[in-house]
């Protein structure tokens, strides 16, 4: 086990920041944190690195207690190493130099330290200072010098948010194969879902300083907690209903509610993915219908948008996300059938 945080609570004067935070990581993984903007992702790290002093709970290290309420070690003294959203990168050095003062001794092997020169791309300005470099520049410097400490956890608050596309798909690929191949692990704080699935083996969500769900890309993806967990991974079509002798009834037709008590209020979350499109109307198949009000092409897929409508007449409109060939005109009439994989109720009493 590289980390246990254990019952972990802070406050910022009376605001807490972080509600009894409890999760384990186990070595040689790759976990991101995913929430909204000021849910203590960044005040989390902190209290792992050593920087924010601990209020409450606990932190071990590789099963060492390196915090709690009595007891603190340095930042210096855990087998940490953190790249922040500000860099704090040494002004009066150059790159070269941020870079080398990071390494643990002198023997740090020059081959280890090309390596991780390329695979950060700060070839080009090694002698420049980090004032004349750009933001992204200076991301990449710091996660340079993250990485030649060789820390056993790499904190990584939002650390390729200053690259431009192309260049963060190839930078994140490379960085988490040298992650691995050093039996280091890594924490990343993220605000985007797809570039937490795409890194991580486990993904922790966070709301309110609050831990809402922990589990793999594919847990969260496919099992989502709750509506928010739900709604992290892009739009989604969302009814009320009330459950009728195991079902529940929607513009969409009635969906199979089991584990809800008969007159449950409950919410439906369908995936764009979820729904099906055919431009025949197919009455074996679906007897349920939309109206197509637009069909947008973004690559490889489509999104169409439609209007469904209720029992009573009453419109919805909705989405649905379908390969990037079918691409039914505005006005035309398309049956819908429901993949139930991508179909999740919740309460709402
Ligand atoms: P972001 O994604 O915007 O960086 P975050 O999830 O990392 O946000 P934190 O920076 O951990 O959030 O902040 C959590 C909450 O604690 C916020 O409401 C913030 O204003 C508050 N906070 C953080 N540090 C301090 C501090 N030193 N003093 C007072 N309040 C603080």
């Amino acid at each position: 086990m590289i980390l246990n945080v254990q019952n972990l609570s802070h406050s910022f004067e009376k605001f807490l920041a972080l509600n009894d935070i409890n999760f384990k990581i186990e070595e040689n993984s790759i976990i991101s944190i995913l929430g909204p903007s000021g849910c203590g992702k960044t005040s989390l790290l902190r209290l792992i690195s050593g920087l924010e002093r601990i209020q409450k709970g606990s932190i071990h290290l590789h099963d060492k207690l390196v915090a709690d309420k009595k007891f603190q070690t340095s930042p210096e003294e855990r087998p940490v190493s953190y790249v922040f959203q500000d860099f704090a990168l040494f002004p009066h050095m150059t790159v070269i130099e941020n870079i080398r003062f990071a390494t643990k001794s002198h023997k740090t092997k020059t081959q280890f330290l090309n390596q991780i020169i390329s695979l950060t791309k700060v070839d080009n300005f090694l002698n420049q200072y980090p004032h004349s470099l750009s933001g992204g520049e200076q991301q990449r410097v710091a996660l340079a010098r993250s990485i030649a400490s060789q820390p056993k956890l790499l904190l990584l608050d939002e650390p390729f948010s200053d690259l431009n596309a192309s260049l963060k798909k190839e930078i994140i690929d490379d960085t988490l194969h040298l992650v691995k191949s050093l039996d280091s692990s890594a924490i990343i704080v993220t605000h985007n879902a797809e570039e937490a699935m795409f890194l991580s083996d486990k993904i922790i969500v966070m709301n309110s300083g609050k831990i809402v769900q922990i589990g793999t890309p594919l847990e969260i993806f496919y099992k989502p907690i709750n509506v928010y967990v739900a709604s992290l991974f892009g739009e989604i079509n969302k009814f009320n209903s009330i459950v009728n002798k195991g079902y529940c009834y929607t513009p969409l037709g009635n969906i199979k509610a089991e584990n809800f008590n008969n007159g449950e209020k409950v919410k439906i979350i369908i995936r764009p993915e979820g729904l099906k499109l055919n431009k025949q109307p197919s009455p074996i198949l679906s007897d349920i219908n939309g109206i197509v009000v637009d069909s947008k092409f973004i690559g490889t897929h489509a999104i169409i948008h439609l209007t469904v409508s209720d029992n009573l007449g009453k419109k919805f409109h909705i989405h649905s996300k379908v390969s990037g060939d079918f691409l039914p005109s505005a006005a035309s009439s398309v049956s819908i059938d429901i993949d139930s994989k991508y179909v999740f109720i919740f309460s709402r009493n």
